[in-house]
């Protein structure tokens, strides 16, 4: 399934209706849905190589449509291209909208190109936002498609579910990957509600494609449903200390370096902020 093109971005799915891009950098996606009615573009990130493809692949098939770009939440690799995109309707949480610290995530940014010596065709800025996510459940209707959005707290503030149906696809951001556990960076309480609600979501609607931000997508139901309860076993697990955890995780995830940092945070996480 996997192909490569000329500039060694890899598309993991390409359908009439999805194409998910996956960065060099962490698994990352970038997903385009095309519809008769408009087309969205899901975190476009994040090597300049990497934006201009997905951006010459949206002008290849706007054709006079109206572009909407979702932001799943507000770290830095995520909202990367914001900036280079023009005519765009941007959407995102209220709480992305209103950070008071954007400046710390464009310093990210920042420090980031600059660590690794990368120029930009462009200067990225804080996503302004056009509609704001309020409260869960809230909509999008298009003529003949939906866009449901939830508020999904635990990894970040400020982050989004995303439901496109009729079609059926899940868009998770930094949850249910199959390359990362929960990685707890607002609030363990938080994380454990979100993860029943993205269980009440397999369960209210028809999902058949689910694409986590960092991570393979998947349109089976039982991985989907397998990466939600590894997630909260997880939770549970990290709650009472379990000391093999580590290594469980080590066993199952490929990415060890990565994992043992995070694994550690949340760890500490817990114990120091006691959310
Ligand atoms: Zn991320």
């Amino acid at each position: 399934m996997m192909k490569e093109n000329g500039v060694k971005f890899v598309i993991q799915l390409e359908t009439d209706k999805v194409i998910v891009f996956q960065s060099a950098l962490y698994m990352t996606t970038s997903t385009i849905i095309r519809t008769d009615e408009a087309i969205f573009l899901i975190d476009p990130c994040w090597l300049p190589t990497e934006i201009e493809r997905v951006k010459e692949y949206v002008d290849n098939i706007i054709s006079g449509k109206q572009l909407y770009i979702i932001y799943t939440h507000s770290d830095f690799d995520h909202i990367i291209a914001s900036g280079f995109f023009e005519n765009a309707i941007i959407i995102a949480s209220e709480k992305l909208s209103n950070r008071i610290d954007k400046e710390k995530i464009l310093q990210e940014i920042k420090a980031f190109d600059e660590k690794y010596y990368i120029n930009r065709s462009y200067t990225p800025s804080y996503p302004v936002v056009n509609i704001e996510v309020k409260e869960n459940g809230q909509q999008l209707k298009l003529k003949n498609m939906v866009v449901t959005f939830y508020l999904s707290p635990g990894h970040t503030e400020d982050g989004l579910f995303i439901i496109i149906e009729p079609f059926g696809i899940f868009l998770s951001g930094d949850y249910l990957s199959d390359v990362e556990f929960p990685f707890i960076n607002s609030s363990y309480t938080d994380y454990v509600q979100t993860l029943k609600l993205a269980n009440s979501i397999v369960e209210n609607h028809s999902i058949q494609l689910l694409v986590p931000g960092h991570g393979s997508a998947t349109e089976k139901i039982e991985e989907i449903n397998e990466r939600i309860s590894f997630s909260q076993w997880y939770l549970q697990e990290l709650k009472k200390d379990a000391k093999e955890l580590l290594d469980v995780v080590l066993a199952k995830y490929p990415f060890a370096y990565s994992m043992i940092d995070a694994h550690e945070y949340n760890k500490s996480f817990i114990v120091k902020n006691k959310k």
